[in-house]
């Protein structure tokens, strides 16, 4: 399989003019060599002639050649770049999914492993009852609105993935506990004022949202199962709230989840 870098190389308009200048130059390099030590024997014009036969038919020849070879090629990149993208985005919210977020944080959780940082749980409140009263379609358009406004919160660097029907998850690289409980709460926020009016009236949204903080070492399993555990805490307790806990502080518990 072709690395992201190659791909991101090969589907340059400036990899198509290098592939042909390069591809028709070594052809050429080939023919003249070629000739000049199986020809050399000839007299001095019949080998001028071969030598200018071996770089023109070269160029004629080759050049299209290369050029249609590289195009074909630029055009695979591009195509397999898409299929990854969509391989690894949720197509309603254009978060990123299950699959794709796991493997990402796991990557990030791997690569720094000294560091500190947060993964958040986000799960929509009461969303049965939107679809109940509006239908599926709107349903999916709050689930949308609430993806739209969890990104408008956060930095550059940070994860949104969507783990599942109206469950999200953030992941937070760097920060401690302060900080996570910040951006959990600006997410909070701006879930509230979402302006979602299916029929001319304001529905208020909201999410409730568990958080684990850890600092050195980690795996996504464990952060993912004290969210969770967290998000629970926080739809036991009303919804519409923020729970979040330091790993160290947190013994584990199985709790059992039901709405
Ligand atoms: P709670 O506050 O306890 O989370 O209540 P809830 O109603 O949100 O939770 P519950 O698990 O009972 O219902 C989740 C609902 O989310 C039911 C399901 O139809 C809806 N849902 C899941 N995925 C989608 C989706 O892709 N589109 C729409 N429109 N609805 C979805
Ligand atoms: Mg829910
Ligand atoms: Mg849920």
């Amino acid at each position: 399989m072709m690395s992201a870098k190659t791909i991101i190389a090969l589907q340059s308009w400036s990899s198509v003019r290098r592939w042909t200048f390069f591809g028709t130059a070594a052809c050429v390099i080939v023919a003249v060599s070629f000739n000049a030590v199986f020809f050399g024997d000839l007299g001095p014009e019949a080998l001028q002639r071969s030598l200018i036969s071996a770089t023109i038919l070269p160029i004629l020849l080759a050049t299209p050649l290369f050029f249609y070879m590289s195009m074909r090629l630029r055009s695979l990149a591009v195509v397999n770049r898409q299929l990854g993208l969509v391989a690894r985005t949720d197509s309603l919210t254009s978060c990123l999914n299950r699959g794709a977020f796991t493997s990402r944080v796991d990557q990030a959780l791997t690569q720094h492993p000294r560091t500190t940082g947060a993964l958040l749980m986000i799960d929509a409140d009461n969303f049965k009852a939107i679809n109940d009263l509006y239908g599926h379609d709107i349903g999916d358009e709050a689930l949308t609105m609430i993806a739209r406004s969890i990104r408008s919160v956060l930095r550059a660097g940070d994860l949104v993935g969507r783990m599942g029907g109206e469950e999200f998850a953030v992941f937070l690289p760097g920060v401690d506990e302060q900080d996570a409980a910040a951006v959990a709460e600006r997410i909070r926020c701006a879930v509230n004022l979402v302006d979602f009016a299916p029929d001319g009236r304001q529905r208020p949204l909201s999410v409730s949202i568990g958080g684990a903080v850890f600092e050195g070492s980690a795996s996504f399993s464990q952060l993912f199962r004290i969210a969770d555990q967290r998000l629970y805490g926080a739809k036991q307790t009303g919804r519409n709230r923020v729970t979040i806990v330091h790993m160290d502080d947190q013994p584990y518990v199985e709790l059992k989840y039901s709405a």
